[in-house]
């Protein structure tokens, strides 16, 4: 992973955060989403969805 300058304060140092998501409740597969966030400021660089193959229509 390329290390991006933050827009805000210029940091270089990132975290990421993941949180589990599902296409509906009754759902039992599932994916993350994936914040990319600054460790100097918090500004959150990007979000990205895994598995968006479960959110497409069957
Ligand atoms: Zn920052």
């Amino acid at each position: 992973m390329e290390n991006r300058e933050c827009l805000k304060c210029g940091s270089t140092e990132e975290g990421t955060d993941y949180m589990p998501i599902k296409n509906s409740k009754m759902s039992m597969s599932g994916g993350n989403k994936i914040y990319t966030f600054c460790l100097e400021c918090g500004e959150v660089d990007s979000i990205r969805i895994e598995n968006t193959e479960i959110f497409r229509k069957k």
